[in-house]
């Protein structure tokens, strides 16, 4: 079980950035996502994209991040946080893998300094100032034992049907029933 935590979203700019981190959690694997600020425009754009293309993927919004990773850790649950200072992911990669409750951090323009005592790894995907998008995507796909790109989204009402040009959508009406 894996789940993603947004630090430090502003919903005056942060919204297009944080709607990818929500869509990235959910494309690469993730179980779902806590947005540690009061943005339902958000939730319902991301729940959306799951209502249509499926798999079991949540939302919520406005959480309280301390309580949450306090929560989380006393379920026995492990936090990474995503920060350019930390260890490189390909030194930590294998200590990570093995953990089946993580929750992934990441963050905005800044975070509060206590994620960094709180969290179990703090992980740079390269240490080189880059997006908590890519951040995420890479850190999904290189703790994977399977690989993301192959996950089945069940219960979709579209589907795409891959092809050398064009596009072909496949829309499932038994889910109105
Ligand atoms: N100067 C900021 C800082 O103190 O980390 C950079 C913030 S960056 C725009 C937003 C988020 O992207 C960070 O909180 C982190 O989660 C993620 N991020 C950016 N570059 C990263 C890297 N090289 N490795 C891991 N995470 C990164």
């Amino acid at each position: 079980r894996i789940i993603v935590m947004r630090l430090g979203h502003r919903p005056e700019r942060d919204k297009r950035i944080t709607t990818h981190v929500g869509l990235v959690a959910r494309a690469f694997g993730s179980d779902g996502i806590l947005l540690a600020s009061n943005d339902p425009g958000i939730e319902k754009s991301i729940d959306d994209v799951t209502d249509r293309w499926g798999g079991g993927f949540f939302f919520r919004n406005n959480v309280n991040w301390k309580h949450e990773i306090k929560k989380w850790k006393k379920e026995g649950g492990y936090v990474c946080h995503l920060s350019m200072y930390g260890i490189n992911l390909p030194d930590v990669v294998e200590e990570i893998k093995p953990c089946d409750k993580l929750m992934i951090v990441v963050g905005a323009e800044k975070v509060p300094p206590e994620i960094y005592e709180m969290a179990d790894w703090n992980v740079a995907v390269g240490n080189q100032p880059h997006s908590e998008v890519a951040a995420l995507a890479i850190t999904l796909d290189r703790i994977s034992d399977t690989d993301p790109l192959k996950k089945k989204f069940e219960d979709s009402r579209l589907e795409i049907m891959p092809m050398d040009r064009g596009k072909k959508v496949i829309e499932n009406t038994d889910l109105d029933k």
